[in-house]
């Protein structure tokens, strides 16, 4: 009887926090899902007529994860491929905290109508938190830290971090618009496992939140990389943090840019890119083998041109990017205590484990 007292109270050894990248064609939807079955989700797609599809793919992660409900959702900021999907999924599954940097700063007219009359619908029967660098979101069996938040950055290096880093020298501002930097970044560790996701944050907060002195350190996992876009993605931040996987929540014809591609794979430490999409901007010469990729569109193309295809210049004439409104695939991370983890595409069944590091 004694000895079977013991065994419920030692934990289960398969426990792992698992992290679900969703497929939301260039925007964001993340999910971080403890043992405790408490749940994060960072971001919830696109808007408009996107939205309901969008949403419909976090679903299927969240029933896949066996949740009844979200615990906490992070709308890193005011873009409508982060906070679109939004009112569809809250449409679906209760959501029991709203957290975001607080007032839109780049006026436009979708999202300053959404958070005029839509959001605080939503989070009315709900909990609503505006987070600030340095502030802890309350996971059991989680840590969860804020690290970026409404374009401050953290100023005390988190524990074991601090050090000097070497990439700063060699800066290059560059440019953003005016919601992207505001980003709500945080950092989540899981026993030795760890990983970040900075919503958008571009580079130039990049370069505050890791120079002179990086406060991160290093991670295992890289998320999110706004899309993969070359506005983010500098040395200071890819090189310091030595990821030993990068998951890009790219779309068919966003990110994957060349410049970012070089950055990644000179990477210190990089073992592997894994990609939400295939994108035209990479052509062969700068993509990953299709194992590490989770999507392919709706009509495939024969061939990929060795090429990278600049995109072309935005606007109304601009021919529209190949499209996937069909079946979409996750990324899955199952991250263990001990720093060990594996990746699968859930495309091709492709799952590669990561070993702890000593
Ligand atoms: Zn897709
Ligand atoms: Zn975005």
């Amino acid at each position: 009887m004694r000895a079977l007292l013991l065994l419920f109270a030692i934990p289960a050894f398969s426990a792992s926090l698992d992290i679900y990248v969703v497929d939301v064609e260039g925007g964001n939807a993340t999910l971080f899902v403890w043992p405790s079955h408490e749940s994060l989700l960072i971001d919830t797609g696109n808007a408009g007529a996107a939205a309901a599809r969008d949403a419909g793919r976090i679903e299927e992660a969240i029933q896949a994860a066996g949740l009844q409900q979200v615990d906490h959702l992070i709308t890193t900021h005011w873009h409508g491929d982060h906070f679109g999907g939004m009112a569809e999924l809250a449409s679906k599954v209760p959501i029991r905290e709203f957290i975001d940097h607080g007032p839109n700063v780049q006026p436009g007219e979708a999202a300053d109508t959404f958070l005029k009359t839509t959001y605080p619908q939503l989070y009315a029967k709900a909990k609503h938190t505006v987070v600030k660098p340095g502030d802890k979101i309350a996971v059991a069996g989680g840590d969860v830290r804020v690290v970026t938040s409404a374009g401050q950055t953290i100023k005390t290096p988190l524990p074991g971090a601090g050090q000097a880093n070497p990439y700063c020298a060699n800066f290059k501002a560059g440019d953003n618009n005016a919601e992207d930097p505001q980003s709500v970044g945080v950092f989540i560790s899981y026993g030795k496992f760890r990983t970040i996701h900075l919503g958008d944050l571009t580079k130039n907060k990049e370069f505050e939140l890791m120079c002179p002195n990086n406060r991160i350190g290093t991670v295992d996992v890289l998320l999110g990389l706004h899309h993969g876009q070359a506005s983010s993605n500098s040395e200071v931040l890819v090189d310091a943090l030595r990821p030993r996987v990068a998951i890009m929540n790219n779309g068919t014809r966003k990110g994957g840019e060349p410049d970012v591609m070089k950055t990644l794979h000179s990477s210190p430490g990089l073992e592997d890119l894994w990609q939400l999409h295939f994108s035209v901007l990479s052509g062969q010469e700068y993509t990953v083998p299709g194992m590490f990729i989770a999507n392919t569109i709706d009509d495939p193309q024969a061939a990929i041109p060795v090429a990278p295809v600049p995109a072309p210049p935005p606007g109304p004439g601009a021919p529209p990017a190949p499209v996937h409104n069909g079946k979409a695939y996750w990324i899955k991370v199952s991250a263990q205590q001990d720093g060990s983890f594996t990746v699968t595409n859930a495309r091709n069944g492709f799952s590669k484990t990561y070993n702890a590091k000593r």
